[in-house]
């Protein structure tokens, strides 16, 4: 991309400007409080150190770190020892969940040339020369079963795939399918392969999506070699997050749990991760048409549906075993503002070695705990109180964090003003998800913190990356928009699918959120889930120094002070009101676009039958009819919404101004903001996620869906459901507005 050179004069260039920023205000502070926690952050700066997040890497990363084993239950005593001797009041809570573990795996081509898939990686770095507590390479919570069925190739196994598969003619009922690794949650795959009539499911990583195809395999490179398998969790978390067995722990305190055929978050079939090396073999046996050009990896090989005359032979067996859970939480009490929360979280649990996932996080994480106890130990103390959790079973279903928030939810719904998560950390650009109201808490520290290699500030870097990346002719909408929403300078901010430990917080108990990382140069992504996520591989790809640590720690350490330590909670509702203003054009528009697909679609079927009748030999394979769209009343949301923005407007003016003395029935107001947000009686068809602006996609997995009750409504054509969550939508903005009023009144006198 851009010469060293070059990055270096912009860096110098956007330097003297955020230097300026300094004297700039800070949002909750008045000017000499400003700074007071300029000065605080610069001492907490001075006492974080790349070489120490090295070692404690090198560490924690030594040995296999999945649930259940002695490396993790070791990590989390280590977590917990320094805390302490931090200065943290720090305990462990003990959760026992269902995590089963590979009894029996099997995956054979059976027929005129017999092959035996091998399911292992051998060694390749010292630390993956240590397979002593690792587990064979699987997918949690899949099905069980011995199958032996023709197989049948199916891209990516998303919906789109399956509907080019029916214009093909065929149908993967009664076979075991084949699918690749990416383009949507690996949880879809075996899922959307069951609900088609699929009796098995393999899913293996293709070279051209994180192979040779992206760049030299390791040792050698960064990327995916031979036989790298990704194992992960293949739990329904679109519909809850947690332990399958005891979903609302929280709600329900001694509710009997349910049996594995009870639980609604296990699925069905047999499903085994495999390596490319493995794959091949079985890809190149395929027989049936060659498969459409999009659906072509970077194999050796002619790509074929198959369907016929290649068969599989697959087992999977597992333990179901109950295991515990060690999280480990951390307070430092609050002065003014006990019962006022600040958490910060990351998990702790890999699936093999761990280093960049979730090591390069948690070890971040460890070090802003080491600096803000050296500041508490010179006499500083929060105003508000500051949690650290490290979290265990983030893995196979955010198990750890989900107890947690769900065994104290009524607590936390009282007090948690703001939930602070990352996960992996890699060089590169800042990227965040966050709740609208944090936007602009996440733009001023995003202006303030230094990339550790350009020097120019990490929100200028991401609002430059995006920019490049929005003007690829490749481009996707997400990008494009958030590039706009970056076109005034302001750091691009994501919304809040799931994927890691916020979504306990954020979509069940309507906890304002933020998840930040960095990312996009680093190069981990090539071992993400495998044995060869190790210490070496790290070191060598992901953040050479460390100094990516260091700038993940300074980030989160400044969103956990200000939030702590603010007057007034940094939290504003602009970006709140008018970014809803905008998903609400997108919904009319996805209406409009409903409709003429519908009738496009109409005049396809009466071609197909047209072009039938003149031609019999042909196989048209004419799609179903969609139905008519009815019109759709928006009208309750445009008011709500127009209501909001004037409430919002208000209060984030009165917050720039406080009357003396107001500020604390404000603040007590504004932490209850984003629980207005949500509905006790969920999303249709998964009442666990209860948030309802925004969601993970019930059909992507982790990307989000924003006012996701009424945009998923129209996507499925549920025209009722779509009027019934416009109401409910409506209804939660009146209740934020109310709120808003409220606070503003309390602050203005
Ligand atoms: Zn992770």
């Amino acid at each position: 991309m851009h010469s060293r050179t070059h990055r270096r004069l912009a860096g110098a260039a956007l330097l003297a400007l955020a230097s300026g920023a300094h004297a700039a205000p800070l949002l909750g502070f008045d000017s000499a409080g400003a700074r007071d926690e300029r000065a605080l952050e610069a001492r907490f700066d001075a006492a974080l150190s790349p070489g120490a997040i090295r070692e404690r890497l090198q560490r924690m990363a030594a040995e296999a770190n999945q649930v259940g084993s002695p490396h993790d239950k070791a990590n989390a005593e280590f977590t917990l020892e320094q805390f302490r001797a931090w200065g943290w009041e720090a305990h462990m809570e003990v959760f026992s969940v269902l995590y089963p573990t590979p009894r029996e795996e099997l995956l054979e081509l059976v027929g005129p040339d017999p092959f035996k898939a091998t399911l292992t990686e051998p060694p390749l770095d010292a630390t993956s020369a240590r397979t002593q507590g690792a587990l064979p390479a699987y997918v949690a919570y899949g099905g069980e079963g011995d199958v032996t069925a023709p197989l049948i190739y199916v891209n990516y196994g998303m919906p789109a795939d399956y509907e080019a598969l029916q214009r093909l003619g065929l149908s993967v009922k009664g076979k075991i399918v084949i699918v690749r690794y990416g383009a949507g949650w690996r949880g879809l795959k075996p899922k959307l392969a069951h609900e088609h009539g699929a009796v098995g499911c393999i899913i293996y990583s293709d070279p051209a999506d994180d192979g040779y195809g992206q760049n030299e395999a390791y040792p050698k490179g960064p990327s995916r070699p031979e036989r790298g398998i990704q194992r992960g969790s293949v739990l329904d978390m679109p519909v809850q997050s947690g332990d399958p067995l005891t979903p609302n722990l929280g709600d329900t305190p001694g509710a009997p749990s349910l049996t594995r055929e009870q639980s609604k978050t296990l699925l069905h079939i047999p499903t085994l991760p495999i390596s490319w090396g493995d794959a091949r073999r079985f890809l190149a046996a395929l027989d049936g048409p060659v498969a459409p050009k999009a659906w072509r990896g970077a194999l050796p090989i002619t790509y074929r549906v198959g369907g016929a005359g290649a068969r599989a032979h697959l087992v999977v067996q597992s333990n179901w075993d109950q295991k515990p859970l060690y999280d480990v939480i951390a307070t430092l009490p609050g002065k003014s503002s006990p019962n006022q929360w600040v958490i910060r979280g990351n998990h702790r649990d890999g699936w093999v070695y761990g280093a960049q996932d979730p090591l390069s996080g948690q070890t971040a994480l460890m070090e802003e705990a080491k600096a803000l106890g050296a500041l508490a130990k010179t006499g500083w103390r929060p105003a508000r109180t500051i949690v650290y959790a490290s979290w265990d079973g983030e893995e196979p279903g955010l198990l750890g964090s989900t107890a947690w928030a769900e065994a104290h939810g009524k607590e936390l719904k009282a007090k948690a003003v703001l939930y602070i998560n990352s996960d992996t950390n890699d060089r590169g650009f800042l990227g965040v998800e966050a709740s609208y109201s944090t936007r602009r808490l996440v733009d001023q520290v995003g202006a303030e913190v230094r990339d550790p290699e350009t020097g120019a500030s990490v929100r200028d870097r991401a609002v430059a990356a995006l920019r490049v990346r929005a003007l690829a002719p490749d481009a996707g909408e997400e990008i494009k928009a958030r590039a706009k929403q970056a076109a005034g300078g302001e750091l691009p901010v994501g919304d809040m699918g799931s994927g890691s430990d916020y979504t306990p917080f954020v979509q069940h108990l309507g906890i304002a959120s933020i998840d930040l990382g960095y990312g996009g140069e680093g190069q981990s992504g090539g071992v993400y889930h495998s044995a060869y996520d190790t210490f070496e591989h790290f070191e060598r790809f992901g953040d050479p120094g460390f100094v990516y640590g260091v700038a993940l720690a300074r980030t989160s350490g400044r969103l956990v002070m200000r939030a702590a330590d603010a007057d007034i909670l940094p939290l504003r509702f602009g970006n709140v009101a008018d970014t809803i203003a905008g998903e609400v054009d997108e919904l009319k528009k996805l209406v409009a676009a409903t409709r003429e697909r519908a009738v496009a679609t109409d005049r396809l079927v009466e071609a197909k039958a047209f072009a039938l009748a003149a031609d019999p030999t042909q196989s048209w394979g004419p799609p179903d009819r969609l139905g008519p769209v009815p019109a759709v009343d928006f009208a309750p949301l445009d008011a709500a919404v127009a209501r909001l923005g004037a409430s919002a407007r208000a209060y984030d003016a009165a917050a720039e101004a406080p009357r003396p003395g107001g500020t604390d029935a404000a603040n007590q107001i504004v932490q209850g903001v984003e629980q207005a947000m949500t509905d006790p009686r969920g999303l249709p068809g998964r009442p666990w996620y209860r948030h309802l602006i925004y969601a993970p996609g019930l059909l992507t997995g982790y990307g989000a869906k924003t006012l996701p009750g009424v945009r998923e409504a129209i996507e499925s054509r549920r025209w009722a459901e779509a009027a019934e969550y416009i109401a409910r939508t409506a209804a939660a903005l009146g209740a934020v507005s109310a709120k808003l009023d409220a606070a503003t009144k309390a602050l203005a006198g």
